[in-house]
């Protein structure tokens, strides 16, 4: 019915020509050897696991192309995020198509393992940590929901940095060239491009609010298409990436003048725009190219949805009525001026107009309460490179303190704390809000001013999908068993339901054999990569994450230490009381982040003595494991006893590997911070270990820490010991350490010496419950099955019903 090119019945006979049935597994084979001999020009003579990898992932690729894509739905929402942390895509891919056991036995029969193929995929590790990953489970879940949601973001050349350790235990950083092989997931739209402007000069058209935009300089920003299948449901949602390219391929003046150089200068120059992912988390670089990668993403993802709407034909005034645009934190903020200067210069609409559309597109999430990780712009290299969009901030700004100053005379510091601009010198543009602490003074005078109604707490979640189906599938058959059916997996409420297994023995067997399959399949890893035993009787911690000073990794390792202290003092009667150990660390620091780099090589020089100390026999192991990425995280979350999650109480927004490790069976060892706090309600705090100072005492201690020090002694004798071995070189130069024990020594301004001695009691207390080994899985499958509410389809949901407003688009059967 929708064929207006050609003979409908050929269309139509050839579209199902290319389906393939689910359990087909002749199909299948068909699909991959034709990618085979067609695509790849290879012969099963030649054919290695990567050519037999490439030519599965095109196969399952034109199974996701040939599913259905929501386009009824009036309403869509568009997901901006400058950092989408995919990880691989295969085994994710034929799960959502129930096509698992199709491809395996497919790819069996024609001489390969499944698993070795799975194994060839490179990650697509498009972002740092929380927020790339949070973004990655969000249009997975909006794709399962059958919700017309669409994703915008970077298709950079060199996702996060690789990460070697050196044999000092510094951190290396190398290029992550994940491009370097075609990838089979993308579909290249150069049909589809916009072009973008830097610099250039701005001229008013007079008695208007109108101005022209010119000169400069011009590239193209191209579409890269990622097909993101739904679970249990035909629908497929996309991510579209976008690539810097050069408007020319050369400049032809240049050329013609005979200078080569020039001539290909700047088409280098564009391509630099989206060359690498900046690689810190939570902490803000202010440099002209990140603010370049932010401009083409928005200005490109803005053009592409304004092209969309206007093929309906409608007025600019109904755009609210279908489109939303959702904002990943402050780093597409600059969309929200680049809307207002498309409808104001471009399409005629009065400003006032434009800013009444603009409010009712446009969403917000703030991820953060760290200052350093709240951007802002130097003023001068903002206008600079945006000199149109300062221009609108500066109507914008004006507006908004005019109506501030009505609601609230004479307040001038108000005025300044809520101003978008920063005084001083330089100036600076603000992106986000800014204050030490956004949910105290700042964020109260943006409630007073909006209302309550402006303002909604949305709970992160995870899709169970990856983070149970896929990495744990044992745990996930033995679920759908004792339920009956998979529905669990698209109403994660239901494993609510098995709650009351702990109390039953046979259950809690099973559950038990589970983790440690899962124990023993990271530990062969761990023997085959970094050749290291460890005893799967042990307790495996776990505190996998990106290396930050809030974060306290410290707390982690001064705690090993201390331990070790305390084995190497051991009587052989106290050592048979203590618990065995193995405590894996795994995470990246920022490249130039000094202290969090010092505190991975203190992991790594702890690790190296710890594991060939004859003393400490089988008590205890230290693992850093490089290059901490998806896949490994999706090898450690199911192998987890315990999940580290120990940042400074009030720091971490929400965090989402706590959520992923207790719903694989990890007992929650954490702070009273971010989702720890849901967690532990819900999972109930006898079966959790909280720890730490909590939020509201956090600014006391931390003032009398910096005005009223006390000597480290009196805060933490344990600590100061723990010091002192490091000093005296226990773990090899001593010195080496200086600069991260001064930060707790001095300021301690993450409160490390005043949690310590209450985190090693907690400690103490997961090591009492360990010799019980009934107790601890009752509460390891309280802790599992009480997860219900951290699932991205929640979240999603909740977004789609309380600020999106958006409904699913049915899918139809077939
Ligand atoms: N990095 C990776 C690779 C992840 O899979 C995750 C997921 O939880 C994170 C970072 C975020 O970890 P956290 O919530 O502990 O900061």
């Amino acid at each position: 019915d929708e064929w207006t090119v050609g003979d409908a019945q050929t269309w139509k006979t050839a579209i199902e020509a290319e389906q393939v049935d689910k359990d087909d597994v002749q199909g299948v084979a068909n699909t991959v050897v034709r990618h085979v001999t067609t695509t790849l020009a290879r012969q099963a003579g030649n054919l290695d696991e990567l050519g037999a990898y490439q030519a599965t992932a095109l196969s399952v690729r034109d199974q996701l192309l040939n599913r259905y894509h929501t386009k009824n739905a009036p309403k869509r929402v568009y997901y901006l995020s400058i950092e989408w942390l995919m990880g691989r895509t295969l085994d994710n891919a034929v799960l959502n198509l129930d096509m698992r056991n199709t491809y395996e036995t497919a790819s069996q029969k024609l001489g390969f393992n499944f698993e070795d193929l799975l194994n060839e995929e490179r990650d697509a590790a498009l972002g740092n940590g929380g927020l790339g990953r949070l973004a990655a489970c969000y249009i997975d879940s909006m794709a399962t929901l059958n919700l017309p949601g669409w994703g915008y973001g970077l298709r950079y050349s060199y996702g996060i940095f690789k990460q070697l350790i050196s044999s000092t235990g510094e951190q290396l950083e190398a290029p992550d060239p994940w491009l370097d092989r075609e990838n089979p997931w993308e579909i290249p739209r150069l049909d589809v491009s916009y072009p973008i402007r830097f610099y250039g000069r701005v001229e008013a058209i007079p008695n208007t609010s109108r101005a022209i935009w010119s000169g400069g300089n011009e590239c193209l920003a191209v579409a890269y298409d990622v097909p993101i299948p739904g679970f249990a449901t035909k629908n497929t949602a996309n991510l579209r990436l976008w690539a810097a390219r050069p408007i020319q391929g050369f400049d032809l003046n240049s050329f013609n003048a005979g200078n080569y150089e020039a001539s290909v200068a700047s088409s280098s120059d564009a391509e630099n725009i989206t060359r690498v992912l900046y690689p810190n988390d939570n902490m803000y670089a202010g440099k002209e190219l990140r603010l370049k990668q932010q401009y083409l993403w928005c200005s490109a993802s803005l053009q592409d949805i304004l092209r969309r709407y206007q093929k309906l034909n409608l007025p600019w005034d109904q755009l609210p009525d279908y489109v939303v645009i959702q904002m990943n934190d402050t780093h597409p903020t600059i969309s929200i001026v680049e809307l207002m200067r498309i409808l104001i210069d471009e399409e005629e609409v009065p400003y006032d107009v434009a800013w009444g559309i603009t409010t009712k597109v446009f969403a917000y999430t703030n991820h953060t309460v760290l200052p350093e990780a709240l951007e802002k712009w130097p003023l001068p290299l903002f206008e600079n490179l945006l000199p149109r969009h300062l221009q609108i901030i500066y109507t914008i700004n004006m507006n908004f303190l005019n109506e501030v100053a009505k609601r609230f005379p004479g307040d001038m510091d108000r005025i300044r704390r809520m101003s978008i601009i920063e005084e001083g010198s330089p100036k600076f543009v603000r992106m986000a809000l800014h204050s030490q602490l956004l949910q105290s003074t700042i964020f109260r005078d943006f409630v007073e001013f909006k209302g309550r109604d402006g303002f909604t707490n949305v709970t992160n979640g995870v899709t169970p999908r990856r983070w149970l189906l896929q990495c744990n599938p044992r745990l996930a058959q033995l679920i759908t068993d004792t339920l009956g059916s998979e529905h669990w997996l698209v109403n994660l409420k239901q494993i609510s339901q098995l709650l009351p297994m702990a109390d039953n023995a046979e259950f809690r067997r099973a559950f038990r054999e589970i983790k440690i399959e899962n124990k023993a399949r990271l530990a062969e890893v761990l023997h085959s990569e970094l050749g290291l035993s460890v005893d799967v009787d042990s307790i495996f911690t776990c505190q996998i994450k990106r290396l930050h000073e809030y974060k306290r990794q410290t707390l982690n390792i001064f705690g090993v230490i201390h331990r070790y202290l305390r084995i190497k003092k051991a009587t052989p009667a106290e050592r048979k009381k203590i618990a065995k150990h193995t405590a894996i660390f795994a995470g990246k620091a920022a490249p130039g982040y000094y202290i969090a780099k010092l505190v991975i090589r203190l992991v790594v020089n702890v690790a190296k003595l710890v594991n060939h100390d004859p003393d400490v026999g089988d008590l205890l192991r230290v693992v850093f494991i490089p290059d901490y990425s998806v896949s490994v995280a999706e090898v450690l979350i199911p192998a987890a006893d315990v999940s580290v999650q120990i940042s400074t109480a009030g720091t971490e927004a929400s965090g989402t590997s706590n959520m992923k490790l207790g719903l694989n069976g990890a007992l929650l060892l954490g702070t009273v911070d971010g989702a720890n706090v849901e967690i532990a309600e819900d999972v109930g705090e006898d079966n959790a270990f909280l720890l730490g100072h909590l939020a509201a005492d956090v600014e006391a201690v931390r003032y009398s820490n910096s005005y009223n020090p006390t000597p480290l002694e009196e805060r933490s004798p344990e600590l100061a010991a723990v010091f002192k071995a490091i000093e005296a070189n226990t773990f090899g130069d001593g010195h080496v350490y200086e600069p991260l024990l001064k930060t707790i020594y001095d300021h301690d301004y993450y409160l490390v010496s005043n949690d310590f001695g209450s985190y090693l009691a907690a400690e103490n207390l997961v090591d009492e419950l360990w010799a019980d080994q009934e107790e601890w899985t009752k509460k390891s499958i309280r802790t599992a099955f009480a997860m219900g509410s951290f699932t991205s389809d929640r979240s999603v949901q909740d977004y789609a019903d309380s600020i999106w407003s958006i409904e699913p688009d049915p899918v139809p059967e077939n």
